[in-house]
Parts: C-alpha cells; sequence; structure tokens
C-alpha cells in the first residue's frame, strides 16, 4: 500500500501518521520526492482500513499495490531512481555508455581499449574476469587476476569498472569492483541476490534468458529488500524461437519497465544480437526507446577475442556509434551524458 501524503504537510504530522503506522507492524519506506512524498508500506496491510487513511486530512490518497515487487515499483516511488557513481548518473535522464571486452585478457588489452571507449565516450569501464561459459572447455576468465587488471585500466584512466560475479565466494574479491554485474544466468540466484542486498555499491542486474519482467523485477526486490537500491537493470535479450540472432532483443522492455519501475534501463545489444553489424542499430532503437544507457563489448581485435569476438565492435565502430546515439538522445529531448 501507498499513502500520498497532501503538499505542505508538516513533518510533526508525518511523523504522527509513521509512528502509527509502525505501531501497526508495518515498515514505512518515506519517498520524499520534488512534488509529493510517498508513504510506502512494506508488510501485512490486510486489516488495515483504507478508509480511515485516506480521510486523514494529511493524507491527499491510498492506493493498493497489487504487484508483488514492492520497492521496484513504480507506484511505490514516483521519480526515476538516479543511480551515481564517480560524479556520473544514471537514470533520470542521464545517459551513460558502458562498454569494454567481454573478458579481461592482458594489461594492454583491457588498458587498450579503456582508454579508446574512454575517448569515444564511454564513463564507465566493462570486463569480464569470472566468465559464465556454456562449455566448461571454453575460456573462464583470468579470474582474480582479471580483477587486478581491471583496476589498473581504472588507475590509468580514473573509469569505474563493472564485471559480473558469479557467485557469493568471490565477492571478497568485489571489494574494489565499482558495480558489481549479476548475469542473465545468475539472475534468480537468489542466494547471491541477498548478499548483494547488504552491500553499498550498485548492482546492474540483467535480465535471464527466459524471465517475465515481473521476475526481474522480483530478483531487483531481493536486492532492496536488504537495503541496497542502488540497482541498473540490463535488458541483453531472451531466448525465442527465432534463431538468426543469438537472442532476440525484448526492445518493448524499455518504455513497460519505465511504466512498472523507477530504477534505471540499460540495454546490451551486443548480447542481445550475437552479431556485430546488430549491434549499431540496436543501439539506436534502445536510445529511442528511452534506455539510460548501453552496455557494449567492444574488442581491439575481434577476430581473436577469447570471448564472444563475434558481437564485439572495435573502438572505431564504436566511437560512431556513440557519436550516432548522442544525436538520437538530443532528437529525443534527453540530452547527453553525464
Ligand atoms: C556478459 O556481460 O559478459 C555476460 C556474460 O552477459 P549475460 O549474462 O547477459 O550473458
Ligand atoms: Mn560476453
Amino acid at each position: 500500500m501507498v499513502i500520498v501524503m497532501k503538499k505542505g504537510v508538516s513533518e510533526s504530522g508525518m511523523d504522527n501518521l509513521i509512528g502509527w503506522l509502525e505501531k501497526q507492524g508495518l515498515r514505512v519506506n518515506v519517498n520524499r520526492g520534488e512534488f509529493q512524498t510517498v508513504l510506502g508500506l512494506i508488510g501485512d496491510t490486510q486489516g488495515l482500513s483504507m478508509d480511515l487513511i485516506s480521510g486523514m486530512a494529511i493524507v491527499e490518497r491510498v492506493q493498493r499495490i497489487s504487484e508483488p515487487y514492492k520497492k521496484a515499483n513504480r507506484k511505490f516511488h514516483g521519480e526515476d531512481t538516479v543511480v551515481e557513481l564517480g560524479g556520473y548518473r544514471i537514470g533520470g535522464g542521464h545517459f551513460q555508455f558502458i562498454a569494454g571486452p567481454c573478458s579481461v585478457e592482458s594489461p594492454e588489452q583491457i588498458c587498450g581499449i579503456a582508454q579508446r571507449v574512454q575517448g569515444a565516450g564511454a564513463n564507465f569501464l566493462r570486463g569480464g574476469a569470472f566468465k559464465p561459459r556454456t562449455s566448461p572447455y571454453a575460456f573462464q576468465g583470468l579470474r582474480g587476476e582479471g580483477i587486478e587488471l581491471l583496476l589498473r585500466a581504472k588507475e590509468l584512466t580514473g573509469m569505474p569498472i563493472v564485471s559480473e560475479v558469479m557467485n557469493t565466494e568471490h565477492l571478497p574479491l568485489f571489494e574494489p569492483v565499482d558495480i558489481i554485474q549479476v548475469g542473465a544466468r545468475n539472475m534468480q540466484n537468489f542466494e547471491l541476490l541477498k548478499e548483494l542486498g547488504r552491500l553499498e555499491k550498485p548492482i546492474l542486474l540483467k535480465r535471464g534468458l527466459a524471465n517475465t519482467l515481473e521476475e526481474l523485477l522480483m530478483s531487483a526486490e531481493y536486492i532492496m529488500s536488504g537495503g541496497n537500491e542502488r540497482i541498473i537493470l540490463c535488458e541483453r535479450g531472451i531466448r525465442t524461437f527465432e534463431t538468426a540472432t543469438r537472442n532476440t532483443l525484448d526492445i518493448s522492455a524499455v518504455p513497460m519497465l519505465k511504466r512498472m519501475t523507477h530504477l534505471p534501463v540499460v540495454i546490451d545489444p551486443s548480447h542481445a544480437a550475437g552479431i556485430a553489424q546488430l549491434v549499431y542499430p540496436l543501439s539506436m532503437a534502445a536510445a529511442a526507446a528511452g534506455a539510460d544507457g548501453l552496455m557494449i563489448e567492444v574488442h581491439n581485435d575481434p577476430a581473436h577475442a577469447l570471448c564472444d569476438g563475434p558481437q564485439s565492435i572495435t573502438p572505431e565502430e564504436f566511437a560512431q556509434l556513440a557519436g550516432d546515439v548522442l544525436r538520437v538522445l538530443e532528437i529525443t529531448g534527453r540530452g547527453k551524458t553525464k
């Protein structure tokens, strides 16, 4: 249930109401927006009389939230969440490029790509250290050493780093990582999500290969209910009957998620398509559809990449793409990356 307060309600009036609600055994989330304050109630609200509350002089209206996700719900928190890190913001009109190789391979590779994508407008560097590969015989990532190399690239460029964690035991290694990625295959690893809820750093949560938007938001809810509300959602393509592309990019996930949740939404066109030539048009579509950012795999030598070469674009292609995306953002009135 959410309670929308009237404008200009005094602090003492608000405190009295919150105290009363807490006595009913509920947790109260106070969302102070620019235009209105909304109290989000967590717990069993069955016994609460909507008529009683909506009749209070300080209350504008009361609404039950029927969806199972509460903290992630747009009704709970009307304004867009803006995730801020190192002076860069994602969400609420702020757009970011997260770019880098699928996997960290060597110091030269990650540092070289970092400098080039940064020069083209990316403010965040991605790179996989622990790789979830379909085959146990495929390159599994440089693991701890991969994180070390990402840190070197960060030292060189100042770019915050994004990397995927695959299980809770590895979390101590991710202490210096700025944004922890939860991959598609781990979207419903609930024990991992609970641990991430205890952290104080942003989480990039990818949609699972065969998961609905509601399930994605329930996974976000796991992290948020633990206290960590800095979540960036990522649509990366879902499995359909189509085999021409690696996955099918669900572009409607962007406007739909914007209705369902206040959390920022980024698109990963690389894993969606699996084909480098499709990354440009899908990026344009994502920007036009209202995404808050793009996560793109960029490699200096895609033909020899140890992972996901066929979908990786070169730094030159990334520079072209980033410039054109900015033009789409201007046309759609969403300004520039900040
Ligand atoms: C990745 O970002 O490298 C990755 C493995 O992505 P996904 O979980 O979307 O497959
Ligand atoms: Mn990849």
